[in-house]
């Protein structure tokens, strides 16, 4: 059965995190487990154990918090996908990545992420906060999607969001950790946010959009532009 599926923007060591990049017609398997609903958020997961159910409840809640404090919420139900040895529709083993036509997010179970990050800058975290970060990112996408009242023109301007949310969930010490070891960055205030960083490499991006919306005033209302694919500072055309 041919469906519209998302495809990952950043894949490396074998590895993918999501992005809305462009739609293609790709066979893609409907999900099977059953659903759960979470209990303080309206958020439904289908996980392949208990614990990974938990996991990802807890991580969508604190990722919908992390939205709310920059006054975007959720707008209807969000599901969520745990997946033993999850694949993007490439055919790569992917961390998780946002199928836009269904509404859902994908993500790989807690037991496949330790092999996936290896030799990247995500394998020198604590792998539980790792894991619930991963969530958060998709998390975002999800509730973004919701919110988009102009489509994204840039991967960048559709990653900007997930990545700055995703590294703002972290404690502070592992914060500094991540940064540390991808931000190669710098403290000036013209950082380069753009496609070709994204592409080259996404945890450098992820950086700079963590360290650009710290160094806002209110980097909150970047991703309120971002919603109506307003934001200035987005590089278009590196
Ligand atoms: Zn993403």
């Amino acid at each position: 059965m041919l469906k519209q599926v998302t495809v990952c923007a950043a894949l490396f060591a074998g590895a993918a995190i999501c992005s809305l990049l462009a739609q293609l017609a790709l066979s893609w398997p409907a999900g099977t487990a059953a659903q759960h609903r979470c209990a303080e958020v309206a958020v439904d997961v289908a996980a392949p154990s208990p614990r990974d159910r938990a996991l990802a409840c807890s991580a969508a809640k604190h990722g919908l918090s992390l939205l709310k404090s920059c006054g975007i919420s959720l707008r209807r139900h969000l599901h969520l996908e745990i997946m033993k040895e999850l694949r993007h529709p490439t055919g790569l083993p992917a961390l998780g990545f946002f199928d836009a036509k269904h509404e859902r997010a994908l993500i790989a179970q807690f037991e496949d992420v330790s092999s996936l990050v290896q030799g990247t800058p995500y394998a020198v975290l604590p792998l539980r906060e790792l894991y619930r970060s991963l969530i958060i990112h998709e998390v975002v996408h999800a509730v973004m999607h919701q919110n988009l009242r102009r489509k994204a023109l840039s991967h960048a301007a559709y990653e900007y969001p997930a990545y700055v949310l995703q590294i703002a969930s972290f404690p502070a010490t592992v914060r500094d950790r991540f940064l540390q070891t991808a931000g190669r960055s710098t403290h000036h205030t013209d950082f380069l946010i753009s496609d070709s960083v994204l592409l080259m490499d996404p945890f450098v991006f992820a950086a700079r959009a963590y360290q650009h919306f710290r160094a806002s005033a209110n980097g909150s209302d970047h991703l309120v532009a971002l919603l109506e694919d307003t934001a200035a500072f987005i590089l278009r055309h590196p």
